[in-house]
């Protein structure tokens, strides 16, 4: 493995100038059209086998170096977010409320950085085997991964395990977290509704309240985690929509709250969704109302396999130092798709720091961008890891 990333400097301008286009034109899930074409018309440069239309916009191109079968699968994310972009700089977005707040154009740019750099020196890294470059549509809500799953990704290409990598704000640059076991919680989206009986706000007596059985259940919610769970197993539950009433003088029939719960675990979020179901019970019998719950389930708990963790550990500590590794960051409950991907196959989602996200640079946000200081160094942290999982024997 190479430790330092002392790439052309013009292999790198060229990097950072993909990835300011595609900053300054970002696409939304299952339309990234003009991205794929570029990342198609890259690979494609550079001598590399190119195949699309997996999942509609998909890409993957592949790499094939002496005889060996195995095969692993390095995954980017390109589609950006419906956001109205705050930044001034000339590269900023184009297209009016999509922006890429991500950072999912600085991962397709360092992907489409390695492809070029292992295909242009697959003779002096020295490896054997074959390496598939998955480029997804739709990780910000679609689940683009599964949607690549469905449409036979891993049936055309048999990776042994799948790789991913995240820009992380808040992680100085030159730093890597790899972590084993869970790293991103899993979602689920929950609507409630309460139907009472609605009346003249002066005559309560004639009606049953929908606010106040909502306000108590609302309240109630809070101890689902509290007192259900294991105080070291983590859950989150919110709600972040309280609808109901039309007018000052009447008690509304109905409201409605929604939320969403974040768990690592399948029987974290069975326990969950049992407490909230017995909470609806019990405040719909104590206000005579009645009271409905309905779960959407989301993604999966992002979840690292310990060898491909491992593998992960020592390519980051060759790329960056092995004092630049951290090991035990906690693990975040926002939510990622290639979850989709760690269920199918063995492997491993690092955290690559972007940067100490001040001024607004964190992720979602309006003044968020990519830090292009660190393509190098997810360039050589793909590389180091292909040459290391298929090192030649
Ligand atoms: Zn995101
Ligand atoms: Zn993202």
């Amino acid at each position: 493995m190479q430790e330092t990333t002392n790439f052309d400097p013009v292999f790198l301008a060229d990097l950072a100038a993909i990835r300011r286009d595609i900053h300054a034109h970002p696409e939304l899930a299952f339309n990234e059209t003009r991205t794929a074409d570029i990342v198609a018309a890259e690979l494609a440069k550079y001598g590399i086998e190119v195949h699309r239309g997996i999942a509609k916009t998909g890409v993957v191109g592949v790499i094939r170096c002496g005889s060996s079968p195995r095969m692993i699968g390095l995954r980017a994310d390109m589609d950006a977010l419906p956001l109205k972009e705050m930044n001034e700089f000339p590269h900023r977005s184009k297209h009016q409320g999509c922006m890429h707040a991500c950072g999912h154009d600085g991962h397709t740019t360092m992907l489409l950085g390695a492809a070029r750099y292992i295909a242009e020196h697959r003779d002096t890294i020295g490896f054997d085997g074959t390496v598939v470059f998955i480029f997804q549509p739709a990780e910000e809500s679609e689940g683009g991964a599964a949607v690549m799953i469905e449409h036979g990704l891993f049936e055309k290409f048999p990776v042994d395990a799948a790789y991913g990598l995240h820009n992380w704000p808040g992680i100085p640059v030159g730093e890597m977290a790899v972590m084993p076991g869970p790293v991103m919680a899993g979602t689920c989206a929950f609507e409630i509704t309460v139907r009472g009986h609605g009346c003249h706000a002066a005559m309560p007596h004639q009606g049953i309240d929908t606010i106040v059985a909502a306000s108590q259940l609302v309240q109630a919610l809070q101890t689902v985690v509290a007192r259900n769970l294991h105080p070291c197993d983590a859950a989150v539950v919110s709600v972040t929509q309280f609808h109901s009433g039309s007018a000052w003088n009447i008690i509304p029939e109905e409201a409605v709250l929604r939320g969403t719960i974040r768990s690592f675990k399948p029987e974290v979020q069975q326990t969950v969704e049992r407490a909230i179901e017995r909470l609806c019970s019990g405040v719909a019998a104590a206000n005579g109302a009645q009271i409905g719950v309905v779960f959407d389930h989301r993604y999966p708990a992002t979840v690292n396999s310990a060898a491909e963790t491992d593998i992960c550990r020592q390519v980051a500590a060759a790329t960056l130092g092995d004092d630049k590794v951290r090991k035990d960051e906690l693990p975040s409950m926002g939510a990622e798709d290639f979850a989709y991907m760690l269920r199918e196959k063995p492997g491993c989602y690092v955290w690559l720091g972007n940067g100490p996200g001040t001024g607004g640079c964190t992720l979602h946000n309006p003044h968020y961008d990519f830090n292009d200081g660190i393509i190098a160094l997810g360039v050589r942290y793909w590389v180091n890891l292909v040459a290391q999982t298929l090192a030649r024997p």
